[in-house]
């Protein structure tokens, strides 16, 4: 990780200083909050070991936070409304984020990777969600779930490949909604054949992140509809594979910046090196990955909630009304604290549903809980943000109301609210 590290920080040492103004505009990032500047913490006292704090970090941790905030504040921050405005992102910043060792986090160094863990994508989404949620989903995407299902199910050579390319220039998608198949995700249509040593691939998929800029595409797909979702199986499928075509970006509410694309397979040849595990165990990795997936979206959404109200207070201190700053009306006051309560407890499910993930215990409960309450949270947040500013609030010269039209995403993708409470009341249901 040693490497990593110092890549990230000389990363970050290279890139130029910019102090944020009081009155955020567009082209400056949400404030640092004081209280977010402490020391790394380990864990460790005098008299040994101790159980840390939730908000207590790895001086690894603390390291890549500290360099994704630097970086996202510096190269993302000025180009967040351009990006939205012409619904696209960035070549600079995706190849920042390759740069940066952020779209490989967990990929094994031998592998090109940052070597870090998944604790860390948590705090670099987060961190990234705080300037553009879009860049963030990029980012949660490819770590939480591409690079997680190919590390955990990859053959070795799959992984020499496919690691290789997604630590330093690929971006991969996931692809396993369909118009037909969309909380009830397993009921997809699009089938797989065999023939010989190939699959061939027909069908359609719908809301695919990324396509537009994917090389790789991981693509749930039945080999036999007899055997219902025992029959999904994951195939790996590179871009320009005959018969595979990438679809008009749909024209979205928010995450302008994030391509959202159909996918049509048209007797698309897949060799069988290519599946992705075993046959009929696509519906179980996909499940396994939206566990994961869901604190990245998770994190997300609290970054995101939390760049806004970082947007937000610094202008309620300064805009006078009746004589007073607005901070100082009780009134809004009450409201403030009441939104940073909701901040600070989504902070922790998700911090620890991900402590959960990586010491090996149960969290499929948890992470449900944390991206339904962080989605709901982001959506009060936002929509509290930009009544606290007025009318400026409700204007495109300012973030909040894009923050508002990002959020909404949050209830909605990789399993929406009322599919994340089906999951938790599942989970209670065992517990008694
Ligand atoms: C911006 C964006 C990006 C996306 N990216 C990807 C991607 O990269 N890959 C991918 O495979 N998919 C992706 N998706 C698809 C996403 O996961 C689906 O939109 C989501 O699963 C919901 O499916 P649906 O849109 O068909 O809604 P529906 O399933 O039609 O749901 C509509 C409403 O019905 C409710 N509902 C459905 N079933 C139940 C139930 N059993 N009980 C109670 N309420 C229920 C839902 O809560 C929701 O409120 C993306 C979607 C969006 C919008």
């Amino acid at each position: 990780m040693e490497g990593a590290a110092v890549r990230l920080l000389r990363g970050s040492a290279l890139l130029r200083r910019h102090v944020p103004t009081c009155l955020s505009s567009w082209k400056t990032p949400p404030r640092v909050l004081k209280s977010s500047q402490s020391a790394a913490l380990l864990g460790v006292t005098d008299h040994g070991p101790s159980c840390a704090a939730l908000q207590m970090f790895t001086e690894e941790e603390m390291m890549i936070k500290n360099t994704v905030k630097k970086f996202a504040q510096e190269q993302i921050a000025p180009l967040v409304s351009t990006m939205d405005e012409n619904s696209k992102m960035e070549e600079s910043v995706i190849q920042g984020l390759f740069q940066q060792g952020l779209m490989g986090i967990e990929i094994e160094t031998k592998y090109g990777g940052t070597g870090a863990s998944f604790f860390s994508s948590i705090l670099a989404i987060e961190e990234l969600a705080k300037v553009d949620a879009s860049v963030a989903l990029l980012c949660d995407l490819q770590n939480t779930i591409i690079n997680n299902l190919i590390r955990k199910h990859g053959t070795e050579e799959q992984k020499a490949t496919y690691l290789t390319e997604l630590a330093t220039e690929k971006i991969g998608s996931f692809c396993l909604s369909e118009a037909g198949a969309g909380s009830d995700a397993f009921a997809l249509k699009t089938r797989a054949d065999k023939k010989g040593n190939y699959y061939v691939i027909n069908g359609s998929k719908m809301w695919i992140t990324n396509a537009e800029y994917a090389g790789l595409f991981l693509v749930m797909a039945n080999i036999n509809s007899d055997l219902g979702y025992k029959g999904i199986t994951c195939f790996l499928v590179d871009r320009d594979t005959e018969g595979l075509h990438v679809g008009k970006a749909e024209n979205k509410m928010g995450l302008r910046a994030s391509s959202t694309c159909p996918l049509t397979f048209e007797n698309v040849k897949v060799p069988e090196t290519n599946i992705l595990g075993q046959i009929g165990h696509g519906y179980k990795y996909a499940i396994g990955s939206l566990n994961e997936g869901r604190i990245g979206i998770a994190a997300q959404m609290l970054g995101l909630a939390q760049g806004c109200f970082d947007h937000t207070i610094p202008y309620m201190k300064e805009r006078i009304q009746f004589g007073k700053r607005i901070f100082d009306f009780q009134g809004l006051q009450h409201q403030v604290a009441q939104v940073a309560t909701q901040l600070e407890a989504a902070r922790l499910l998700i911090y620890n549903t991900a402590r959960l993930l990586e010491g090996g215990k149960s969290f499929m409960k948890e992470a449900s809980m944390a991206k339904y309450y962080a989605s709901e949270i982001a959506g009060l947040t936002t929509s509290k943000c930009i009544e606290w500013m007025g009318g400026v609030g409700y204007t495109k010269d300012f973030p909040v109301e894009k923050y508002f039209r990002d959020a909404k995403v949050g209830t909605i993708y990789e399993g929406a609210s009322n599919i994340q409470l089906n999951t938790i009341a599942k989970c209670i249901d065992t517990e008694y």
